[in-house]
């Protein structure tokens, strides 16, 4: 019998198979969820579709988490498709390629709100918009990446600061929902090649660095963070919330890192 047999997961996110999202609803179906997906807009609509077709999920539906309207629509459409959901996934991020590219310093106004609405209060609206549905030992989930948060990671800009702030509402919401039951936590993960990491100036250095300065000496795979995503969703850890997790082949830990050293 899988971990997640019974339950009902829906992940926030997808965009290709080479999202995150794709990983963690690969592992969710592995063992054993009923896997709802949402995207973005009607672009991705065209990439999305095809990947759920392959997976027979019977519910795909888009929601530009931008819009308070289309978050309460696609908040009652789940409530009317799953009745109570058991895991929420949000693995959304947004900023202007620009923002990840000039001087932190330089940070527009408009850039700053935008990556902020779309990274971080993103997560606190779904959140709240689905309370009412999550049932009891329900677990929520966010991506972020803690070495950007928590410290400097050059270009990473004001996407660090919005997945400080991230990091900081899981807690918050874990403390509001703990007396629901509910969990709230986040997975760091390590660089994995994607669309949204394209956009990071210098990411391809930075994927090939970490690779060489973690203790493990290799990246993470969308795989790597579907694991962790089922070992959150499912009971084996049903007294941990408010944390941030890593999956990042120990990078994080270091306080150190020797240029060429194996
Ligand atoms: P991805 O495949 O590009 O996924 C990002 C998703 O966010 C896309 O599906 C994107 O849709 C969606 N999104 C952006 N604006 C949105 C909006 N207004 N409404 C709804 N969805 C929206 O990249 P990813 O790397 O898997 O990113 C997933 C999460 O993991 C993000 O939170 C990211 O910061 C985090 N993360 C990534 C890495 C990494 O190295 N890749 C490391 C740590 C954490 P569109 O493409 O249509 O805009």
């Amino acid at each position: 019998m899988g971990l997640l047999e019974g339950k009902n997961a829906l992940v926030f996110g997808l965009a290709n198979d080479k999202s995150i999202a794709w990983g963690i609803i690969q592992a969710f179906l592995r063992e054993g969820a009923n896997v709802g997906i949402s995207y973005a807009g009607e672009v991705m609509a065209k990439r999305v579709k095809p990947l759920a077709e392959k997976i027979n999920c019977q519910w795909v539906e888009e929601c530009d988490v931008s819009q308070d309207a289309q978050i309460e629509s696609v908040a009652q459409k789940a409530a009317a498709h799953f009745g109570k959901v058991d895991i929420l996934v949000h693995s959304i991020a947004f900023a202007g390629r620009d923002e990840l590219s000039k001087p932190f310093a330089q940070t527009s106004r408009e850039g700053f709100r935008t990556a902020m609405d779309i990274s971080v209060y993103s997560f606190v609206a779904l959140t709240n918009a689905f309370s009412s549905i999550l049932n009891p030992g329900a677990s929520v989930m966010c991506l972020t990446y803690g070495s950007g948060a928590t410290k400097v990671a050059p270009h990473y800009n004001v996407m660090g600061v919005a997945k400080a702030a991230l990091e900081s509402s899981a807690r918050y919401l874990a403390y509001d929902l703990g007396p629901q039951k509910i969990r709230v936590n986040a997975i760091s993960a390590g660089p994995i090649r994607t669309l949204a990491a394209a956009g990071v100036g210098g990411f391809r250095d930075m994927y090939k660095h970490f690779a060489d300065a973690a203790p493990l000496r290799e990246n993470v795979t969308i795989e790597d963070v579907g694991n962790m995503a089922v070992f959150l969703g499912s009971d084996l850890s049903a007294r941990v919330t408010g944390e941030v997790i890593y999956i990042d082949s120990g990078f994080n830990i270091m306080g150190v890192q020797i240029a060429g050293e194996q």
